[in-house]
């Protein structure tokens, strides 16, 4: 049977971007996937084009899960908001704390995505399923591993009914975490997040600021192809092939794909493992 497989956009800014993005869910869509996320910008700069962009997944008939980070935000804002996606039908909410905008000094009511998780647990009980963040190589600002997954168990008690990691690029970092997480008692699924190899620049530029590790062999790998972009997406094609084979046959229950909204390496991917069919 395939893994259950899941989706992530960010909200386009222009209209050429929206419909790219329809383009992409498109492909996407012929995967079958069980839903198709889209982040919220810190302090809610993204607001209405997240909600734009899941009103328009749920109108094709797919389950739609928007993201909703608490840093900068008010209970106020978060209930208004709440309640709107309720009013839309909506089932699936992308919990999270965020990261606050440079320059931003106001952090809200919620200074942690366990509170968000209690807020939300408290105003509509089990209304919505609730996905939370997870980290296998550590939150870079967490004081160790172990506070970090001390604080993961406490965002999963305050009702998480599952958890997404952050990309990684070594399987076993993944498993060493799901099995740290069993012994302390968290038996919810937890879905890696699988990042596509799209561009160097861009990938370590995103590691740097989430604490993604791309491994010493990889990154001299990836530095060797340069501009030569064609051999770059075919070796990460097979890296992050060969790394969802590793996931998949130990266990994992599903794939959640971070896909920059792009179809094109996904399919490939999806092709390769015999997701397609
Ligand atoms: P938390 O679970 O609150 O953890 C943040 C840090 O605080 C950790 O170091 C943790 O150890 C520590 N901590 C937790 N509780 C306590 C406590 N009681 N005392 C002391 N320390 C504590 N960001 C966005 O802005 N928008 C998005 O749409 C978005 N989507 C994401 C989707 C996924 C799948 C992932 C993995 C990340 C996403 N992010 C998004 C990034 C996320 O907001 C950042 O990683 C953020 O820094 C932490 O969010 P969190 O929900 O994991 O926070």
């Amino acid at each position: 049977m395939n893994p259950e497989i899941s989706f992530e956009f960010f909200p386009p800014k222009t209209e050429e971007g929206v419909l790219k993005l329809r383009e992409t869910r498109k492909q996407l869509a012929l995967l079958n996937p069980k839903f198709f996320s889209v982040t919220f910008g810190a302090g809610g700069s993204t607001r209405d084009r997240t909600m734009d962009a899941v009103l328009e997944i749920q109108a094709e008939g797919f389950e739609a899960a928007p993201h909703i980070s608490g840093i900068s935000s008010s209970k106020d804002e978060i209930l208004s908001l709440l309640q709107t996606y309720q009013s839309h039908g909506i089932q699936r909410l992308v919990v999270l704390r965020g990261d606050l905008p440079s320059g931003e000094v106001s952090s809200g009511d919620f200074a942690y995505a366990s509170q968000l998780v209690s807020f939300i647990r408290a105003h509509t009980g089990n209304g919505f399923q609730i996905e939370v963040a997870a980290y296998p190589e550590t939150h870079p600002e967490a004081r160790s591993a172990g506070a970090d997954l001390k604080h993961f168990k406490t965002k999963v008690d305050a009702g998480a009914n599952a958890a997404i990691t952050q990309y990684f690029y070594n399987a076993d970092a993944y498993f060493q975490f799901v099995d740290q997480c069993q012994k302390i008692g968290i038996d919810i699924p937890i879905v890696p997040g699988v990042m596509p190899i799209y561009n160097y620049t861009q990938l370590a530029r995103f590691s740097n600021v989430c604490g993604a590790e791309i491994p010493r062999w990889l990154r001299l790998r990836l530095e060797d192809c340069g501009d030569d972009i064609a051999s770059l997406r075919a070796f990460g094609l097979d890296v992050v092939t060969d790394l969802c084979e590793k996931l998949i046959a130990g266990g994992a229950p599903g794939l959640h794909f971070y896909t920059l909204n792009q179809s094109g390496i996904i399919s490939n991917i999806a092709e390769r493992l015999g997701l397609n069919k």
